[in-house]
């Protein structure tokens, strides 16, 4: 399999990946509208032509994974997408997916990052139940739900490489913080469906297979480790702390955002990441704005 950069904000941020098999082709993530040539350009001179694509599939429907889904099936005739029933009706409508994102980001920034959300035709879409398998270029994928950071989350187990297509589930991984301690990782909570308990126990789930590797679409894959599984789940315990603490503020949001900041800045510098505490915070901070709005929203949902 290979990875490639989706384009997403700065290089090494989202990823893509194509599962090479016998005869076809499979993309996992489609990234945004603007990774759909990248994602063409690969596939071209990796020598495929796009009658051979498979299929694509998509973790879950959040746009930095499936946003440029649409786009990308218009060009590849045979193609069927993959997705979580939950998130399959968006594939098909997608005009509240994209008014909900729209809310969430405002439209300057949807308009460039996003663009026009394509809706796919609802015979090429594959709604995958919990425990589905799939044969795909002689290989055989398994999908697990994975709910926890959203509900229309899978994960996809590769048996011949004993590795998991994380999505969002296993967190934010940058290669550019990793250190003579290995990599370091921090959970993804955006809005709207962040529950914590769910997201642990979709963590657990993700390891009880003894996994060798974790493909991250955030970004690329890292060798899997309970260390890292278990900075993940005390993470996700912080959060719902952090949160809970700042729930009476008068600026929760941004005090969640500081205190996460302060959180993320001492286990990177405990872990000797070797960058220095500015670049680490610019490197983090758009997560850590999303990861408070979505903290935001699970307290919302906590009260009703
Ligand atoms: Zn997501």
């Amino acid at each position: 399999m290979i990875a490639l950069d989706s384009g997403l904000g700065r290089p090494a941020m989202a990823a893509c990946y194509l599962l090479e098999g016998q005869g076809s082709v499979a993309v996992i993530e489609a990234g945004t509208n603007h990774s759909v040539p990248r994602i063409q350009a690969l596939l071209q001179a990796r020598g495929w032509s796009l009658e051979q694509v498979s299929h694509v599939m998509v973790t879950h429907v959040h746009l930095d994974h499936a946003g440029g889904a649409g786009t990308l099936m218009a060009l590849c005739p045979r193609a069927q997408l993959v997705v979580h029933p939950r998130g399959a009706r968006h594939m098909v409508a997608p005009e509240r997916l994209e008014a909900s994102v729209r809310q969430v980001y405002g439209d300057a920034v949807f308009d460039r990052d996003y663009g026009t959300l394509v809706p796919v035709s609802e015979h090429r879409v594959l709604a995958l139940d919990d425990g589905a398998s799939l044969s795909v270029g002689g290989r055989s994928l398994l999908f697990r739900h994975t709910p926890g950071h959203a509900r229309h989350h899978f994960c996809i187990w590769d048996a011949r490489t004993r590795g998991w297509f994380t999505g969002d589930t296993f967190g934010l991984c940058y290669r550019g913080f990793d250190g003579p301690q290995g990599p370091f990782i921090v959970p993804t909570t955006t809005p709207v469906q962040f529950d914590p308990p769910a997201l642990k126990a979709s963590i657990a789930l993700l390891m009880a297979r003894s996994p060798d590797w974790m493909y991250l679409t955030h970004f690329g894959r890292i060798a899997a480790s309970a260390r890292l599984a278990s900075d993940l789940q005390a993470h996700i315990d912080g959060l719902v702390a952090i949160a809970r603490d700042c729930a009476q503020r008068e600026h929760r949001e941004a005090a969640m955002a500081t205190a996460m900041m302060a959180r993320f800045l001492g286990a990177a510098q405990a872990q000797e990441v070797g960058l220095d505490p500015t670049t680490v915070e610019a490197l983090l901070a758009n997560d850590v704005a999303l990861n408070a709005q979505g903290l935001a929203c699970w307290l919302d949902q906590q009260r009703r």
